[in-house]
């Protein structure tokens, strides 16, 4: 792709002042701590920034700095984690902040290639890191700052393909300033998530509108291409809240290594598994291309139903605190509310 030096100059002079006028007010903004930034970029990947906000200050009062990330117990720093999901993005960056600490005397490496050797970053992270917390003149690239670039200089590509996206890794290179490069960048971010939008960009008020491809050519609801996506897989599973009689509820922890791994969760079961288990409902719940229909069935008292590998019963008013799986967290909401019902209906009793 070639970008001609007048673009470059005008979305480098609009871009920023756009920003400086128009930024939301997000914690992380502001912020020159590389290792803030570090954890908000790492939330931020495939989780909505609403959806953040919930965790990150929390997360930050556990965890202030490098060594106390790397010197906490695994399964703290995933307890916080709980329900964010993609559970993989918190092990990997206690792993990295173990990593910094012995390699980098605790303090966050600017170089591009000891960043990338950190478990869990990669291109677009690295360069967020540089450019907004080190004033490096480092390119980002994701799927809203593709979209946009696609947009502006109407470009009918497919983020699925890799070599495209190698050349907007280019572009992205020689659009970033050597001044204030962290500010364009996120100029570029939140030009992707305030104006120029996947299904609505909204074009009336666009900062850049006066020099945009895809409007010029009305091409903005066909551009970019879209990208091939996995077909989604149906899952059928029930789950099974068993408890004690004493308030507390069975879990399993799922094995090291895996999907979710070391998270704990309820394990599968029906009345089957369970004699006298009853049906508390049902909910949806979706896992990158999988869609799970989930069954929620209910017991308590008798033989618990362990199988092999580890097990332990949590009292529900410490659930909070525990590393489980959303699945798991939404399951025991249903069981919950079930019970209240039967509570509720003369003559009837239980407990979830
Ligand atoms: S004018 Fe519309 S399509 Fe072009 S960059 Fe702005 S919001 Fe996107």
């Amino acid at each position: 792709m070639t970008i001609d030096p007048g673009s470059i100059r005008y979305l480098r002079t609009v871009l920023p002042r756009w920003y400086r006028a128009n930024r939301r007010d997000l914690p992380w903004r502001g912020t020159s701590d590389p290792y803030a930034l570090w954890v908000s970029e790492i939330m931020l990947q495939q989780t909505r920034v609403a959806t953040v906000l919930d965790y990150y200050d929390r997360f930050l009062d556990r965890f202030p700095g490098v060594d106390a990330l790397a010197a906490a117990p695994v399964d703290d720093v995933l307890a916080l984690w709980s329900g964010l999901g993609y559970y993989r993005r918190a092990r990997h960056l206690k792993e990295a902040a173990g990593i910094v600490v012995r390699r980098h005397g605790g303090v966050l490496p600017e170089d591009e290639d000891d960043l990338l050797a950190l478990p869990g970053v990669g291109r677009y992270t690295a360069g967020a890191i540089r450019s907004i917390a080190f004033g490096i003149s480092a390119p980002i690239l994701d799927g809203n700052v593709f979209r946009v670039i696609a947009r502006f200089f109407a470009r009918m590509e497919s983020w699925s393909d890799a070599g495209v996206r190698d050349r907007y890794w280019r572009a992205a290179a020689v659009l970033v300033p050597r001044a204030r490069p962290g500010d364009f960048n996120q100029a570029l971010m939140e030009w992707g998530a305030l104006v120029c939008t996947p299904a609505a960009p909204a074009c009336a008020s666009c900062p850049v509108r006066r020099r945009c491809g895809a409007l010029e050519n009305d091409m903005v609801a066909q551009c970019p291409a879209p990208r091939t996506r996995p077909a989604m897989r149906s899952v059928r599973r029930s789950l099974l809240v068993f408890s004690d009689g004493a308030g507390r509820i069975l879990l399993r922890r799922r094995p090291e290594g895996g999907r979710l791994g070391g998270m704990w969760e309820l394990p599968e079961g029906s009345g089957r598994d369970a004699p006298g288990a009853v049906r508390s409902g049902s909910f949806r719940h979706s896992i990158m291309n999988e869609r799970y229909d989930v069954e929620v069935f209910c017991a308590s008292g008798g033989e618990p139903p362990c199988g092999e590998g580890e097990w332990t019963w949590v009292a529900r008013e410490e659930l909070g605190g525990w590393p489980i799986t959303s699945m798991t967290r939404k399951g025991i909401g249903i069981a919950a509310a079930a019970a209240t019902r039967r509570r509720r209906r003369p003559g009837d009793g239980g407990e979830a």
